[in-house]
């Protein structure tokens, strides 16, 4: 167990936080130092055909060891931190044998982290849980996904016994911007089809995610003093509160789950002069996302349509992007994929958990380039923040579920 333990924590330790307001690839420079580390490491342990290039994505081969064709199959995790809370001195605590109760994650500033809060912990007693101090997050996403990623190559190399067609590993920079597929070489990575190890709690099993959009709506004002506005002045802060009141009040984050999909308003700027409102469309369905955003396409003509008549002009433009799919249409037609993850699962005693992927991940723009790709968990919780934490249990079955896989694959039909 020490083993794993110290590759997690010496992965966690280097800050790698990715940066959207960056346009290189990868984002932050410091993402190399991991980076680096990770080629020399899969290196050490002995995979061929170790690659970095220019923006950082690592690839490595694991050899097949059998005589007969087999699939070329891949695992894929990222090795940047959110941006949305610091990654800089990540100090792990260890909780061995947990005993179900609250942690004081840092007595200092009175941070605790709870299982009356956080149910899943209870999951857990009487294992090893590795937490933050309660200051920063703790990058299990994804650190733990190439901790197990590495540790079962490595198992794999040592026990030559256990039959294997040829594996490929692929760490990538900038998951959590978006960016982690967009320079992802899917033909140099070669594989007939790949799983991300980027899910949460053990037993994810995932191949459904959101088709996803995002939506800039920008509000022309004009300003004039306010003594002397009566019927000149249009405050486009007013308009930009008014179109968020006509979103559906029950379709955002906070109130959906399974596959509800939800507006979610992300960002609001303003003066009298101009306005803009920043919002992300998420939804599974294909024929909803396109409701979605057919509603928000409408919803702007017709304040257009009221203000037009008064002011002369559109007073309001909306531009929407498509950030990326549901990659169910192109696991479904390979579904043995998913049936082989499962199989490895409850061959090894885990129940799987499959469920639709509120969000996206590297597999989902990965199967549109090709390369069709499920995600399977890596074991942390309470992802982006400080009561991230993963049990070393969870990680040493992600590790035995990759083992199989790959085993699994190898079989004569
Ligand atoms: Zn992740």
């Amino acid at each position: 167990m020490q083993h794993i333990i110290d590759r997690f924590i010496s992965y966690v330790t280097i800050d790698t936080e990715s940066d959207p307001n960056s346009e290189t690839t990868p984002s932050s420079k410091k993402q190399w130092d991991l980076a680096h580390k990770l080629v020399a490491e899969l290196k050490a342990i002995g995979m061929k055909e170790v690659t970095i290039d220019e923006n950082a994505y690592i690839m490595a081969t694991l050899p097949s060891n059998v005589e007969h064709e087999v699939p070329v199959i891949g695992f894929i995790s990222h090795f940047d931190t959110t941006p949305d809370f610091t990654g800089a001195n990540v100090k792990p605590q260890i909780i061995e044998n947990y005993d179900g109760k609250d942690i004081v994650l840092n007595a200092e500033q009175n941070i605790i982290l709870s299982p009356s809060y956080f149910k899943d912990l209870l999951q857990y007693k009487g294992q090893t849980l590795i937490t933050t101090d309660g200051t920063t997050l703790l990058g299990a996403d994804d650190k733990a996904g190439i901790t197990e990623i590495v540790t079962a190559m490595e198992f794999l190399i040592k026990n030559p016994e256990i039959k294997h067609g040829k594996i490929r590993v692929g760490f990538t920079p900038d998951e959590e911007i978006g960016r982690g597929a967009h320079l992802f070489d899917v033909e140099k990575f070669g594989a007939d089809w790949a799983y991300t190890m980027d899910g949460s709690q053990i037993g994810e099993l995932e191949y459904e995610n959101f088709n996803a959009a995002g939506a800039k709506i920008t509000f022309k004002g004009k300003s004039v003093h306010p003594g002397y506005a009566k019927g000149k002045m249009i405050n486009s802060m007013l308009l930009a509160s008014k179109f968020i009141s006509k979103l559906p009040k029950d379709e955002i984050p906070e109130a959906t789950k399974g596959y509800e999909g939800f507006f979610h308003v992300t960002g609001i700027t303003g003066s009298i002069e101009e306005s803009t409102v920043s919002l992300i469309i998420r939804d599974h369905s294909k024929k909803l996302f396109k409701k979605r955003k057919y509603f928000l396409h409408e919803l702007i003509s017709k304040f257009n349509k009221k203000y037009r008549k008064q002011f002369g002009d559109e007073i309001a433009i909306i531009e929407i992007k498509d950030q990326y799919y549901n990659m169910k249409e192109k696991v479904e037609p390979v579904f043995h994929i998913v049936k082989i993850a499962e199989k490895a699962m409850k061959e090894i005693g885990i129940k799987p958990i499959i469920k639709p992927i509120r969000g996206g991940t590297d597999g989902c723009q990965l199967s549109y380039k090709g390369l069709p790709c499920p995600n399977i968990f890596a074991g942390g919780h309470n992802f982006h923040g400080k009561y991230e934490y993963v049990p070393v249990e969870s990680m040493q079955k992600a590790v035995e579920v990759i083992v199989k896989i790959a085993e699994l694959t190898a079989e004569k039909k």
